[in-house]
């Protein structure tokens, strides 16, 4: 079998910060905005000459984070609730044998920032940090086939799930002004029920956390509603 080695073009900055809550497909959240950082010998303004033509882009990317814990053929994808077995091939699942994840992504803008190229996105699905291989825009006309049969996945994944804020947290999301969408975002995130899918039949009240940007966000659910009580700021 052949190998090929190939080079890491640019690096995304994510408001996801873990695996944990990030959407199981971009486009999901709109709010959830990046940004892919071009690097030398990448940040050539003639790389990416004519792409603010393109209102979305294909990502083509590594799954760093999981990369290492390899794969197996059977997976178990959560769409199904974690217990139906679907071969790797047929689902989009992280663990395969090449850790390549394929992304459409909203592009907003393009800027320099010193000697890097940044391309402003939007709709990520993508875990800060993550590796881009490649980058080609989308076609209409050749990548959105409405006709096509979706599988177990055929729509949007809905949930039944409200979202409510603590005082302290609504405060929180109005006083800081960097991230204007921020309730929108975890409210959008919670709404999704990022959580296991052996945890979504329990009854008992669960408390969960994660980190978006560099907050510290803390919830509970309780039967379909999800209480965000505390926002704190990481150190
Ligand atoms: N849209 C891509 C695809 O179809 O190839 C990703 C689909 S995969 C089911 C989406 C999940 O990948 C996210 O929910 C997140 O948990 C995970 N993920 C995102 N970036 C990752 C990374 N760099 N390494 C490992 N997992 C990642």
């Amino acid at each position: 079998m052949s190998s090929f080695q190939f080079q890491v073009i640019g690096t995304v900055e994510s408001p996801y910060k873990q695996k944990f809550a990030i959407p199981r497909q971009p486009g999901l959240i709109a709010e959830a905005r990046g940004r892919l950082v071009l690097a030398p010998p990448y940040a050539e303004d003639d790389i990416v000459r004519g792409i603010e033509a393109f209102s979305h882009l294909w990502l083509v990317f590594v799954f760093h984070e999981t990369a290492s814990k390899g794969w197996s053929p059977l997976v178990r994808p959560p769409r199904l609730g974690g217990n139906a077995r679907k071969g790797v091939f047929a689902t989009r699942a992280t663990f395969r044998p090449n850790p390549i994840g394929l992304s459409v992504v909203k592009l907003e803008r393009v800027y320099r920032r010193n000697s890097n190229l940044v391309l402003e996105l939007s709709g990520i699905d993508l875990l800060d940090g993550t590796p881009i291989l490649d980058i080609k825009p989308y076609l209409p006309y050749a990548d959105a086939l409405p006709e096509a049969a979706g599988g177990f996945a055929d729509s949007a994944p809905q949930t039944g799930m409200a979202v409510t804020f603590s005082e302290q947290a609504n405060a929180f999301c109005l006083a800081q002004k960097k991230h204007p969408e921020l309730a929108l975002l975890i409210e959008k995130v919670l709404k999704q029920d990022p959580r296991p899918s052996y945890k979504k039949q329990r009854d008992a009240e669960q408390h969960y956390g994660m980190t978006l940007y560099h907050f510290n966000i803390k919830w509970t659910v309780n039967g379909d509603h999800n209480h965000v009580t505390e926002i704190s700021q990481l150190p």
